[in-house]
């Protein structure tokens, strides 16, 4: 299919070829009044309701396992700065000139004779994609999630909020991603530790804990086809740390069924809104290839069983053979309210995966009421430690805090975020695993290996870093820290509960 094994130019695969621009009509009528069937999410003409079978791109690479170099599907290429977003077209119904301005839409409608002329070909400016996976989730129900997801958030929601929320003017939006098959070889070499045995020594509130367990040298060496990693394809998305956008909301609305996607044709935009393209696969491929590199960490994890305290991998060696790139529209349902705060602005949304219904959101809370209730709660908590006798009732020290923290996470959800590690299609193959005992060791400190990083996750870092030379602005890692202190106090209160 095609031969850039051996070279590093990048095979460019025509996913256009029998698109045409101008009209296109209803095989059985004629009309060119034609828009997505939103509980199919197949075309329908709307005038003689004739429905149409999907059309599925032709030409790419369908087995990963034979992928080998870059392949890259037309609409996924560079974007060419100086392209035309106006297009005229002539009518054929009626000679009438009809202008269509690409970089808003890929429709219009002659002012004579009212047919509709669509651009389907694509035009390096990033509005047109190879693929699209139509909206199958329709507003009434997308408006009900909505609701639903407000309603639970209602109690420590900005008055201002509570008042102005309507899921009235919801927008059905087309966003860009990229969507990326990968190919690869991947070598993994380490040690890992098997927990043996578990005791404490010493009396009364003075027990510690200790750990005795074996360590062997691990290696994982396997095939690993990856199918549809997605990446949100425009700058402003791609951002999922922004303080002014809770972007990470629609981001955590993924994963798509993107296996389902479509040839691109212009009439499943009908009715909807979209956003083009902005960054090229230079920009995307290296946090692509880390989130690779994540997800095949991920995916040993499956053969790890026996290592309970954890896997130190010293050595990681990922090797892409093929990666294939497609550019496509994934349908949101979107809600959007701005909250103004002195001079900041936040806009807040909420986002329905307009395939799956999966939602999230983000909802602007009354600060004054959640501190005052944090403040009765910890009054509380002092109280309780005062007069209740527990070897535990420190934690109720902490109660205003978890009170505050738990509220603001559920009403803001800035940890929110698509968990691409297990979420994504892949498959393992022709594993060749190592497992040789070392050495056992004696009274351990720590309930978890040393080192351990068997789930660790250097994607979403990277991201940060890539977007921080984009907008000049230190990002700060919140998602990786939130897991990372979860996990402290986790493992502190359990270490602490096993005491007992
Ligand atoms: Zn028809
Ligand atoms: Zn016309």
């Amino acid at each position: 299919m095609q031969d850039s094994g051996t070279n590093n130019e990048p095979t460019i695969i025509k996913t256009d070829v029998d698109s045409q621009n101008g009209q296109e009509k209803c095989p059985k009528c004629g009309s060119t009044d034609i828009s997505t069937n939103a509980n199919t999410g197949k075309l329908r003409c709307n005038f003689c309701r004739h429905e149409f079978e999907a059309e599925k791109v032709k030409g790419l690479v369908e087995n990963i396992s034979q992928l080998q170099g870059q392949v890259i599907a037309s609409g996924a290429t560079d974007i060419v700065a100086d392209t035309k977003d106006i297009l005229t077209f002539k009518c054929s119904s009626c000679g009438a000139e009809v202008v269509i301005d690409t970089s808003s839409a890929s429709q219009a409608r002659c002012h004579w004779c009212r047919n509709t002329l669509s651009v389907n070909q694509q035009i390096p400016n990033g509005s047109i994609p190879d693929v699209v996976l139509p909206f199958s989730v329709n507003k009434e129900t997308a408006q009900a999630e909505i609701n639903k997801f407000v309603n639970k958030r209602k109690f420590y929601a900005n008055p201002n909020f509570k008042k102005e929320f309507t899921t009235e003017n919801i927008m059905g939006v087309y966003f860009p991603y990229m969507l990326v098959d990968i190919n690869a070889h991947a070598n993994f070499i380490g040690e890992g530790e098997h927990q043996t045995r578990k005791y404490f020594e010493g009396s009364g509130n003075h027990q510690e804990a200790y750990y005795d367990a074996d360590l062997y040298h691990v290696e994982r060496e396997f095939d690993l086809t990856i199918n549809g990693l997605s990446i949100e394809s425009s700058l402003d998305k791609l951002n999922n740390t922004s303080s002014n956008k809770t972007n990470n909301v629609i981001n955590a609305i993924m994963p798509f069924d993107v296996e389902n996607s479509v040839k691109f044709n212009a009439n499943y935009l009908k009715g909807y809104t979209s956003e083009r393209r902005d960054v090229n696969i230079d920009e995307l491929k290296s946090i692509i290839d880390t989130q690779a590199k994540d997800i095949a960490r991920f995916t040993t994890n499956k053969t790890l069983e026996n290592y309970d305290r954890g896997v130190a991998w010293s050595s990681e060696q990922m090797n892409i053979i093929g990666e294939q790139w497609k550019a496509a529209y994934l349908p949101v349902w979107l809600y959007s309210y701005q909250e103004v705060k002195g001079n900041k602005k936040v806009l807040h949304y909420v986002a329905v995966n307009a395939r799956t219904k999966e939602t999230m959101g983000s909802i602007p809370i009354h600060k004054p009421k959640l501190l005052l209730m944090s403040f009765l709660v910890e009054i509380l908590g002092i109280l309780l430690m005062l007069f209740i006798d527990w070897d535990l009732s420190f934690i109720f020290l902490a109660l205003g805090f978890i009170h505050y923290f738990f509220f603001y996470l559920s009403y803001r959800n800035s940890n929110a975020r698509h968990t691409y590690e297990t979420d994504t299609k892949n498959s393992m193959d022709n594993l060749r695993r190592v497992d040789n005992f070392l050495k056992s060791k004696k009274r351990l400190r720590n309930m978890t290996m040393d080192g351990a990083n068997n789930y660790a996750l250097s994607g979403q870092n990277l991201s940060n870093k890539i977007l921080n030379q984009f907008t000049g602005k230190n990002i700060s890692n919140t998602v990786v820290n939130t897991i990372a202190n979860n996990n402290a106090v986790a493992s502190f209160i359990k270490d602490e509960i096993d005491k007992k």
